[in-house]
């Protein structure tokens, strides 16, 4: 049966929230047995990877952080993804970003032994490289021509005998391929919940299911947050609500614009008397990308919809990628289909993400708009927001392309 919207991808390994936990300050309310709260030196607004990521960095450096999430922990953009840490087969809008995924794609794996320290949670990460194959040298020309920047690219080119012998599993008329080793692949909603957990059991709180989050700004800058839970009073805001974002910025009469870039993708499984045929390794196709995840599980991805929101997923993109992925990896033909399931991802108008502070709201600042790259910049996100809270300014931290303010300085206000 193919189910779509917002089922879980993945099995998650570890232990959810305790809701129950913490509960914000209702004035009307004066006795409960839970901790009320009134005041976060930090308030993250939005629990994808995003804002999981931040709160673990602040957490980690000892700052008072509360997240609070609308839904669930994950339930976002954040749950779709095929988690790829693809940091040199994109091709990033900007070079500056493309330093910025290598440096993220390594600070994952060190984040990777800190959560496994601190909960023990397995979040999936491998780093078994990616092969991008091609038909021809026309394709491979053509290609070579496209991409914006291979400066600072670790890779090899394999030829049609290096290929059969490396990847036995792909198709036998490949012309030649560039393998990538440092290329790593992870478990998002594994990853988005560890970030939460292990957050939390360095002090954050993190609550699910606050709704109706308005922003409290006033001449002096921000002062906190009314919720239809209660409201909690604080220094800094941290809007990291994915593609709702924008919405949040609107009620402070900033227009910081993001766009749905739908994203459909599959999942199927090799038996085990056809697991010769299953790959080790993610193809990155042009057309198509084939993920070998740690849940036994291949990811097939993903068709790209700008304008829609909905998350259906149809026959005919499903039919698409099942071609697209067969052609590369012929003994996907005889894999189990699994699930398929669809997401939305927030981008930008000049391909950037929003990361930084808002000069004209002191204490606001903005970590949304990372587009088809949001698992991989989580990290290094979480670690530029916490820089900035303790005081560094962008130019020193290198984001300020990055700013916030950008498009305003060209005259998009409300
Ligand atoms: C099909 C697909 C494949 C992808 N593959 C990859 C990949 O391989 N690698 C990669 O790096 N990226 C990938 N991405 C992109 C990645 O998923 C996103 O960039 C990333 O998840 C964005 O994270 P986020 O935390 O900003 O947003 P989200 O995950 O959407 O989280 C935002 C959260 O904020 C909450 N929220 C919103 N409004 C409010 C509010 N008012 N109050 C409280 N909470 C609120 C939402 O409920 C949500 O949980 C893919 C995306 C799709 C759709």
């Amino acid at each position: 049966m193919v189910q779509s919207g917002l089922s879980q991808p993945e099995k998650v390994i570890g232990s959810s929230y305790n809701h129950a936990k913490f509960k914000l300050l209702t004035p009307s309310e004066n006795s409960t047995k839970t901790p009320e709260i009134c005041h976060a030196e930090t308030i993250i607004v939005g629990g994808g990877v995003i804002g999981c990521a931040i709160a673990f960095e602040l957490a980690s450096r000892g700052q008072e952080v509360l997240l609070v999430e609308q839904s669930e922990i994950a339930s976002g953009a954040s749950c779709a993804a095929a988690g790829m840490l693809a940091a040199e087969s994109e091709d990033f809008a900007h070079p500056f970003m493309a330093k910025a995924a290598h440096e993220s794609r390594e600070l994952l794996h060190k984040h990777k032994e800190q959560i496994s320290a601190i909960t023990g949670m397995d979040i999936g990460l491998r780093r078994s490289g990616f092969i991008t194959p091609f038909r021809s040298y026309s394709d491979l020309s053509k290609y070579k021509d496209r991409r914006n920047t291979t400066s600072g690219v670790q890779q090899l080119w394999w030829d049609r005998s290096t290929v059969q012998r490396e990847a036995l599993w792909l198709n036998r008329d490949t012309y030649g391929a560039y393998y990538r080793s440092l290329e790593s692949e992870v478990l998002p909603v594994s990853l988005t919940r560890a970030y939460a957990r292990s957050a939390e059991m360095m002090g954050a709180r993190i609550l699910e299911g606050v709704q109706n989050v308005r922003l409290v700004v006033d001449n002096h800058g921000v002062r906190g947050i009314k919720t239809a839970k209660g409201e909690v009073c604080c220094k800094h805001i941290i809007i990291a609500a994915g593609l709702q974002g924008e919405q949040l910025m609107h009620q402070v009469g900033v227009a910081l614009p993001s766009s749905p870039v739908k994203g459909e993708i599959m999942a199927v499984r090799f038996p085990i008397d056809q697991a010769g045929g299953r790959p080790d390794r993610t193809v990155y196709a042009e057309d198509v990308y084939i993920v070998p995840k740690a849940n036994g599980e291949v990811w097939i991805g993903a068709t790209s919809l700008p304008g829609r929101k909905d998350h259906s997923v149809s026959a005919n993109s499903v039919q698409r990628l099942l071609g697209a992925a067969s052609y590369w990896i012929p003994g996907i033909k005889e894999a189990d289909f699994v699930r398929a399931w669809a997401g939305i991802r927030p981008s930008t108008p000049d391909g950037l993400p929003y990361i930084g502070k808002y000069e004209q709201i002191p204490g606001l600042y903005t970590a949304y708009g990372h587009f088809r790259n949001g698992i991989l910049l989580s990290a290094i996100t979480g670690r530029w927001i916490a820089d900035l809270l303790e005081g560094k300014r962008a130019e020193e931290i290198g984001i300020e392309a990055l700013s916030p303010e950008r498009l305003n300085r060209k005259g998009v206000m409300l």
